[in-house]
Protein backbone atom coordinates (compact mmCIF):
# COMPACT_ATOMS: atom_id res chain seq x y z
CA UNK A 1 0.00 0.00 0.00
CA UNK A 2 1.08 3.46 -0.91
CA UNK A 3 -0.13 5.29 2.28
CA UNK A 4 1.90 3.37 5.37
CA UNK A 5 -0.18 4.40 8.07
CA UNK A 6 -4.31 5.12 8.08
CA UNK A 7 -5.47 8.53 7.17
CA UNK A 8 -9.05 10.38 7.86
CA UNK A 9 -9.41 10.08 4.08
CA UNK A 10 -9.14 5.76 4.77
CA UNK A 11 -12.61 6.22 6.76
CA UNK A 12 -14.48 8.18 3.88
CA UNK A 13 -16.09 5.74 2.49
CA UNK A 14 -14.19 6.80 -1.22
CA UNK A 15 -11.19 6.06 -3.03
CA UNK A 16 -9.22 5.20 -0.26
CA UNK A 17 -11.33 3.15 1.62
CA UNK A 18 -12.25 1.01 -1.43
CA UNK A 19 -8.59 0.44 -1.76
CA UNK A 20 -7.94 -0.51 1.95
CA UNK A 21 -11.14 -2.91 1.72
CA UNK A 22 -10.10 -4.13 -1.70
CA UNK A 23 -6.12 -4.66 -0.92
CA UNK A 24 -6.62 -5.79 2.82
CA UNK A 25 -9.64 -6.98 3.76
CA UNK A 26 -11.27 -8.51 1.36
CA UNK A 27 -8.30 -11.10 -0.38
CA UNK A 28 -7.31 -12.29 3.55
CA UNK A 29 -11.31 -12.85 4.44
CA UNK A 30 -12.05 -13.96 0.63
CA UNK A 31 -15.09 -16.11 0.41
CA UNK A 32 -18.85 -15.27 -2.38
CA UNK A 33 -20.39 -13.14 0.25
CA UNK A 34 -18.16 -10.44 0.77
CA UNK A 35 -16.86 -10.27 -2.98
CA UNK A 36 -20.21 -9.03 -3.83
CA UNK A 37 -19.50 -5.73 -1.88
CA UNK A 38 -23.01 -5.21 -1.73
CA UNK A 39 -24.49 -2.97 1.33
CA UNK A 40 -25.60 -6.49 3.21
CA UNK A 41 -24.27 -9.85 3.20
CA UNK A 42 -26.76 -12.00 1.68
CA UNK A 43 -26.56 -15.34 3.14
CA UNK A 44 -28.19 -18.96 2.07
CA UNK A 45 -29.34 -20.70 5.55
CA UNK A 46 -31.70 -23.33 5.49
CA UNK A 47 -33.37 -22.20 2.10
CA UNK A 48 -34.01 -18.84 3.01
CA UNK A 49 -31.75 -15.75 2.33
CA UNK A 50 -30.56 -13.88 5.27
CA UNK A 51 -29.15 -10.47 4.74
CA UNK A 52 -26.67 -9.28 7.19
CA UNK A 53 -24.74 -6.22 7.86
CA UNK A 54 -22.90 -4.08 10.16
CA UNK A 55 -21.83 -0.39 10.47
CA UNK A 56 -20.33 2.12 13.08
CA UNK A 57 -21.49 5.14 14.16
CA UNK A 58 -18.86 7.94 15.19
CA UNK A 59 -20.73 11.22 13.93
CA UNK A 60 -19.57 14.37 15.85
CA UNK A 61 -21.41 16.65 17.39
CA UNK A 62 -23.88 13.31 18.50
CA UNK A 63 -26.66 15.84 17.98
CA UNK A 64 -27.48 17.60 15.01
CA UNK A 65 -30.76 18.80 13.09
CA UNK A 66 -33.45 16.17 12.27
CA UNK A 67 -31.55 13.56 14.38
CA UNK A 68 -28.50 11.69 16.89
CA UNK A 69 -26.13 9.19 16.76
CA UNK A 70 -28.55 6.85 18.03
CA UNK A 71 -31.12 7.40 14.99
CA UNK A 72 -28.70 7.47 12.37
CA UNK A 73 -27.44 3.97 14.06
CA UNK A 74 -30.54 2.18 13.75
CA UNK A 75 -31.92 3.80 10.22
CA UNK A 76 -28.27 3.52 9.15
CA UNK A 77 -28.39 -0.34 9.45
CA UNK A 78 -31.49 -0.74 8.35
CA UNK A 79 -31.30 1.17 5.10
CA UNK A 80 -27.94 -1.03 4.22
CA UNK A 81 -30.61 -4.23 4.83
CA UNK A 82 -33.61 -2.18 2.88
CA UNK A 83 -31.57 -1.50 -0.32
CA UNK A 84 -30.13 -5.23 -0.69
CA UNK A 85 -34.31 -6.03 -0.88
CA UNK A 86 -33.89 -7.68 2.61
CA UNK A 87 -37.08 -6.76 5.30
CA UNK A 88 -35.35 -5.65 8.64
CA UNK A 89 -35.96 -7.51 11.53
CA UNK A 90 -33.06 -7.61 14.16
CA UNK A 91 -30.17 -5.49 15.32
CA UNK A 92 -27.42 -5.51 17.68
CA UNK A 93 -26.49 -2.14 19.63
CA UNK A 94 -23.01 -1.82 20.96
CA UNK A 95 -21.96 1.15 22.94
CA UNK A 96 -18.23 2.56 23.16
CA UNK A 97 -18.68 5.49 25.91
CA UNK A 98 -15.90 7.27 26.70
CA UNK A 99 -15.48 7.47 30.79
CA UNK A 100 -17.03 10.43 31.91
CA UNK A 101 -19.91 11.14 29.44
CA UNK A 102 -23.51 12.49 31.06
CA UNK A 103 -25.60 9.87 31.54
CA UNK A 104 -28.34 11.46 30.65
CA UNK A 105 -27.17 12.29 27.48
CA UNK A 106 -26.87 8.20 26.79
CA UNK A 107 -30.46 8.06 27.86
CA UNK A 108 -31.56 10.45 25.10
CA UNK A 109 -29.49 8.16 22.27
CA UNK A 110 -31.20 5.36 23.81
CA UNK A 111 -34.58 6.47 23.72
CA UNK A 112 -33.99 7.37 20.30
CA UNK A 113 -32.65 4.04 19.25
CA UNK A 114 -35.92 2.70 20.78
CA UNK A 115 -38.05 5.22 18.98
CA UNK A 116 -36.47 4.44 15.14
CA UNK A 117 -36.15 0.94 16.31
CA UNK A 118 -40.25 1.06 16.82
CA UNK A 119 -40.94 3.23 13.33
CA UNK A 120 -39.47 0.57 11.75
CA UNK A 121 -41.07 -2.44 13.58
CA UNK A 122 -37.42 -4.17 14.04
CA UNK A 123 -36.09 -5.22 17.88
CA UNK A 124 -32.58 -4.55 19.29
CA UNK A 125 -32.11 -8.30 20.21
CA UNK A 126 -28.55 -8.21 21.89
CA UNK A 127 -25.72 -5.77 22.82
CA UNK A 128 -22.52 -4.74 24.21
CA UNK A 129 -21.16 -1.95 26.69
CA UNK A 130 -17.69 -1.00 27.32
CA UNK A 131 -16.43 1.88 28.78
CA UNK A 132 -12.62 3.15 27.79
CA UNK A 133 -10.64 6.10 30.04
CA UNK A 134 -11.23 9.78 29.18
CA UNK A 135 -9.25 11.08 26.31
CA UNK A 136 -9.40 7.34 24.58
CA UNK A 137 -12.71 8.03 22.33
CA UNK A 138 -14.78 10.72 21.71
CA UNK A 139 -17.66 10.29 23.78
CA UNK A 140 -19.70 7.80 22.14
CA UNK A 141 -19.52 5.25 19.22
CA UNK A 142 -22.29 3.05 18.27
CA UNK A 143 -22.31 0.12 16.36
CA UNK A 144 -25.50 -1.99 14.98
CA UNK A 145 -25.65 -5.08 12.61
CA UNK A 146 -28.81 -6.24 11.25
CA UNK A 147 -30.40 -9.15 9.82
CA UNK A 148 -33.51 -9.09 7.45
CA UNK A 149 -34.70 -11.73 4.80
CA UNK A 150 -34.60 -11.32 1.93
CA UNK A 151 -38.36 -12.36 0.15
CA UNK A 152 -38.34 -15.05 -3.12
CA UNK A 153 -38.51 -12.93 -6.02
CA UNK A 154 -36.55 -10.44 -5.38
CA UNK A 155 -32.61 -10.69 -7.28
CA UNK A 156 -30.89 -7.13 -6.94
CA UNK A 157 -27.32 -7.27 -8.62
CA UNK A 158 -25.37 -4.77 -10.79
CA UNK A 159 -25.16 -7.51 -13.34
CA UNK A 160 -28.99 -7.22 -14.08
CA UNK A 161 -27.99 -3.43 -15.17
CA UNK A 162 -28.27 -3.05 -19.10
CA UNK A 163 -27.93 0.29 -21.21
CA UNK A 164 -30.77 2.12 -21.39
CA UNK A 165 -31.89 1.68 -17.60
CA UNK A 166 -32.82 4.61 -15.76
CA UNK A 167 -31.14 6.01 -12.81
CA UNK A 168 -33.80 7.75 -9.74
CA UNK A 169 -32.40 9.57 -6.53
CA UNK A 170 -35.30 9.58 -3.70
CA UNK A 171 -35.19 12.73 -3.10
CA UNK A 172 -33.02 16.04 -2.25
CA UNK A 173 -28.92 15.33 -1.66
CA UNK A 174 -26.51 16.45 0.72
CA UNK A 175 -29.21 17.28 3.49
CA UNK A 176 -27.35 14.74 5.94
CA UNK A 177 -24.07 15.85 5.86
CA UNK A 178 -24.36 19.65 5.40
CA UNK A 179 -26.44 19.30 8.57
CA UNK A 180 -24.17 17.79 10.58
CA UNK A 181 -21.27 20.02 9.35
CA UNK A 182 -23.06 23.19 10.18
CA UNK A 183 -24.03 22.04 13.48
CA UNK A 184 -20.48 21.48 13.92
CA UNK A 185 -19.47 24.74 13.11
CA UNK A 186 -21.97 26.76 14.94
CA UNK A 187 -22.90 27.92 10.74
CA UNK A 188 -26.13 29.41 11.88
CA UNK A 189 -27.59 27.44 8.84
CA UNK A 190 -29.33 25.42 11.60
CA UNK A 191 -32.89 26.51 10.91
CA UNK A 192 -32.67 25.53 7.37
CA UNK A 193 -30.89 22.10 6.85
CA UNK A 194 -32.43 19.33 8.27
CA UNK A 195 -30.73 15.25 8.13
CA UNK A 196 -33.02 13.34 5.90
CA UNK A 197 -32.22 10.19 8.54
CA UNK A 198 -34.89 8.15 8.03
CA UNK A 199 -35.48 4.45 7.59
CA UNK A 200 -36.07 3.41 4.15
CA UNK A 201 -37.73 -0.24 4.09
CA UNK A 202 -41.02 1.16 3.76
CA UNK A 203 -40.89 3.26 0.52
CA UNK A 204 -38.62 0.46 -0.73
CA UNK A 205 -41.28 -2.38 0.16
CA UNK A 206 -43.40 -0.36 -1.79
CA UNK A 207 -40.99 -0.17 -5.20
CA UNK A 208 -40.55 -4.21 -4.91
CA UNK A 209 -43.91 -5.04 -4.38
CA UNK A 210 -45.25 -2.49 -7.55
CA UNK A 211 -43.44 -5.44 -9.97
CA UNK A 212 -41.39 -3.01 -11.40
CA UNK A 213 -38.29 -4.15 -13.06
CA UNK A 214 -35.70 -2.59 -10.43
CA UNK A 215 -31.78 -4.02 -11.08
CA UNK A 216 -29.71 -2.36 -8.17
CA UNK A 217 -30.51 -0.04 -5.13
CA UNK A 218 -27.56 1.54 -3.02
CA UNK A 219 -27.92 4.26 -0.35
CA UNK A 220 -25.76 6.96 -0.85
CA UNK A 221 -24.70 7.69 2.12
CA UNK A 222 -20.14 8.67 2.91
CA UNK A 223 -19.08 10.00 -0.33
CA UNK A 224 -21.88 10.89 -1.39
CA UNK A 225 -24.08 10.73 -5.19
CA UNK A 226 -21.06 10.56 -7.03
CA UNK A 227 -19.14 7.61 -5.15
CA UNK A 228 -22.35 5.62 -5.28
CA UNK A 229 -22.83 6.36 -8.83
CA UNK A 230 -19.07 5.20 -9.53
CA UNK A 231 -19.54 2.18 -7.36
CA UNK A 232 -22.54 1.05 -9.60
CA UNK A 233 -20.27 1.64 -12.83
CA UNK A 234 -17.19 0.01 -11.37
CA UNK A 235 -18.81 -3.20 -11.37
CA UNK A 236 -19.16 -3.26 -15.23
CA UNK A 237 -18.68 -2.14 -18.84
CA UNK A 238 -21.44 0.20 -19.02
CA UNK A 239 -21.23 3.73 -18.19
CA UNK A 240 -23.72 6.35 -16.41
CA UNK A 241 -24.46 9.65 -17.79
CA UNK A 242 -26.51 12.14 -15.31
CA UNK A 243 -28.38 15.11 -15.83
CA UNK A 244 -27.41 17.85 -13.01
CA UNK A 245 -30.63 19.55 -13.77
CA UNK A 246 -32.27 16.77 -12.70
CA UNK A 247 -30.61 16.20 -9.62
CA UNK A 248 -32.75 17.29 -6.86
CA UNK A 249 -30.55 19.94 -4.24
CA UNK A 250 -32.56 21.98 -0.93
CA UNK A 251 -32.00 25.51 -1.68
CA UNK A 252 -30.49 25.51 1.85
CA UNK A 253 -28.24 22.67 1.26
CA UNK A 254 -26.71 24.25 -2.59
CA UNK A 255 -25.76 27.76 -0.61
CA UNK A 256 -23.74 26.53 2.12
CA UNK A 257 -22.40 23.89 -0.31
CA UNK A 258 -21.61 27.05 -2.51
CA UNK A 259 -20.08 29.34 0.38
CA UNK A 260 -17.81 26.72 1.90
CA UNK A 261 -16.71 25.23 -1.87
CA UNK A 262 -18.55 22.08 -1.82
CA UNK A 263 -20.11 19.71 -4.19
CA UNK A 264 -23.73 18.53 -3.23
CA UNK A 265 -23.13 15.51 -5.12
CA UNK A 266 -20.32 14.27 -2.92
CA UNK A 267 -22.05 14.83 1.05
CA UNK A 268 -23.82 12.26 1.99
CA UNK A 269 -27.35 11.60 2.67
CA UNK A 270 -29.04 9.19 5.42
CA UNK A 271 -32.58 8.85 3.83
CA UNK A 272 -31.89 8.44 0.47
CA UNK A 273 -31.87 5.94 -2.55
CA UNK A 274 -30.37 5.14 -5.42
CA UNK A 275 -32.66 3.01 -8.17
CA UNK A 276 -31.35 1.41 -11.05
CA UNK A 277 -34.69 0.55 -12.66
CA UNK A 278 -35.63 -0.56 -16.46
CA UNK A 279 -36.52 2.52 -18.73
CA UNK A 280 -40.06 0.86 -18.97
CA UNK A 281 -40.79 1.50 -15.40
CA UNK A 282 -38.64 4.06 -14.26
CA UNK A 283 -41.71 6.63 -14.21
CA UNK A 284 -43.79 4.19 -12.34
CA UNK A 285 -41.47 3.64 -9.50
CA UNK A 286 -41.01 7.46 -9.80
CA UNK A 287 -44.65 8.02 -9.21
CA UNK A 288 -44.90 5.30 -6.46
CA UNK A 289 -42.25 7.75 -4.76
CA UNK A 290 -43.65 10.80 -5.15
CA UNK A 291 -46.34 9.54 -2.88
CA UNK A 292 -44.01 8.35 -0.35
CA UNK A 293 -43.51 10.81 2.49
CA UNK A 294 -39.75 9.87 2.03
CA UNK A 295 -39.99 10.24 -1.90
CA UNK A 296 -41.65 13.46 -2.29
CA UNK A 297 -38.85 14.83 -4.48
CA UNK A 298 -37.58 11.97 -6.44
CA UNK A 299 -36.48 12.36 -10.14
CA UNK A 300 -35.22 10.24 -12.93
CA UNK A 301 -31.32 12.31 -12.95
CA UNK A 302 -29.83 10.10 -15.67
CA UNK A 303 -29.46 6.71 -17.65
CA UNK A 304 -26.67 4.10 -18.12
CA UNK A 305 -25.19 4.47 -21.64
CA UNK A 306 -22.21 2.36 -23.73
CA UNK A 307 -19.47 5.02 -23.49
CA UNK A 308 -17.61 6.28 -21.64
CA UNK A 309 -17.65 2.44 -20.47
CA UNK A 310 -17.40 2.67 -16.43
CA UNK A 311 -17.31 5.99 -15.87
CA UNK A 312 -20.08 8.58 -14.51
CA UNK A 313 -20.77 12.12 -16.53
CA UNK A 314 -22.49 14.65 -15.75
CA UNK A 315 -24.30 16.87 -18.25
CA UNK A 316 -24.02 20.24 -16.51
CA UNK A 317 -26.27 23.18 -16.57
CA UNK A 318 -24.78 24.99 -18.76
CA UNK A 319 -24.13 22.29 -21.24
CA UNK A 320 -21.00 20.31 -20.95
CA UNK A 321 -20.17 17.60 -19.82
CA UNK A 322 -17.09 16.16 -16.81
CA UNK A 323 -16.38 12.74 -15.78
CA UNK A 324 -17.21 12.91 -11.97
CA UNK A 325 -15.13 10.46 -10.22
CA UNK A 326 -15.41 8.96 -6.65
CA UNK A 327 -14.87 10.81 -3.74
CA UNK A 328 -11.26 11.28 -3.41
CA UNK A 329 -9.23 12.32 0.12
CA UNK A 330 -11.70 13.10 2.80
CA UNK A 331 -14.08 16.16 2.51
CA UNK A 332 -16.17 15.81 5.79
CA UNK A 333 -14.56 13.14 8.50
CA UNK A 334 -17.49 11.85 10.97
CA UNK A 335 -20.09 12.73 9.13
CA UNK A 336 -21.44 9.27 10.19
MG1 LIG B 1 -25.13 1.57 2.27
Amino acid sequence: MKNDKITLAHGSGGKLTHELVKQLFLPRFNNKALSQLGDSAILPIHGMRIAFTTDSYVVKPLFFPGGDIGRLAVNGTINDLAVVGAEPMFLSAGFIIEEGFELALLEKVVNSMKEAATLASVEIVTGDTKVVEKGSVDRLYVNTCGIGIVNNGINLSTSLIEIGDRIIISGTIGDHGMAVLSERESLGFNSQITSDCAPLFGTIKKILASGAHVKFMRDPTRGGLATTLNEIVNTQKNGIVIEEQAIPVNEGVRALCEILGYDPLYIANEGKVVIVVSAHDAAKVCEILKEDSLGRDAAIIGEVVIEPKGKVCLKTVIGGTRVIDMLVGDQLPRIC
